[in-house]
């Protein structure tokens, strides 16, 4: 049996921490699904497809090396459903701190009531990358700071094209 393992979330772009839920998470199942969240009305930084491509740039590699099936896929509904539609009996979510866990203890709860079928994850982050918000490290690379320390190589690359542009 495949186990099927949904982790949702903005990865605007994915980050250090990000990376760490993607990697603890591949202890836990064969199969990974990296959600992006869209939302219309709301402009992110970099589109959807730029988003999907830097996480299978980032991440793609070492999961194979893992014998993890890597697929990404975007969602614009409730998460439950969309985790359903993918196969996944789990739900990955990432936990920093007492703010993180207030919000996503009411989410899984509702989540459970909804979809009971679909279990929800969480991953302590790893003391390295607790700190770490993608907003954080947009804002930093916006005023031209260097984020090499919380963001992979490519989206560093990415995050120094977007802001030179601008
Ligand atoms: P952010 O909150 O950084 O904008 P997302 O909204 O994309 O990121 O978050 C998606 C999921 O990833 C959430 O479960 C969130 O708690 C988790 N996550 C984000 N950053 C980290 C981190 N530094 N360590 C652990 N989990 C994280």
């Amino acid at each position: 049996m495949t186990r099927t393992a949904f982790y949702t979330g903005s990865f605007d772009p994915i980050t250090n921490g990000h990376l760490d839920v993607i990697e603890n998470g591949a202890a836990l199942c064969d199969r990974l699904v990296v959600a992006i969240g869209v939302h219309p009305g709301k402009t992110p930084l970099f589109p959807a497809e730029r988003r999907a491509e830097m996480i299978r740039a980032v991440c793609g590699e070492s999961l194979r090396k893992k014998g993890v099936t890597l697929d990404v896929v975007t969602f614009s509904g409730l998460a439950v459903d969309a985790a359903e539609q993918a196969g996944a009996t789990i739900i990955l979510r990432g936990l920093r701190d007492g703010t993180d866990f207030d919000y996503e203890m009411q989410m899984a709860g509702m989540n459970a009531v909804m979809k009971p079928s679909v279990r929800t994850v969480f991953l302590p982050a790893s003391p390295a990358v607790r700190p770490l918000t993608a907003t954080l490290v947009r804002q930093i690379a916006a005023m031209g700071g260097d984020v090499s320390a919380f963001a992979p190589a490519p989206v560093v690359a990415a995050l120094k094209e977007k802001f030179a542009k601008a």
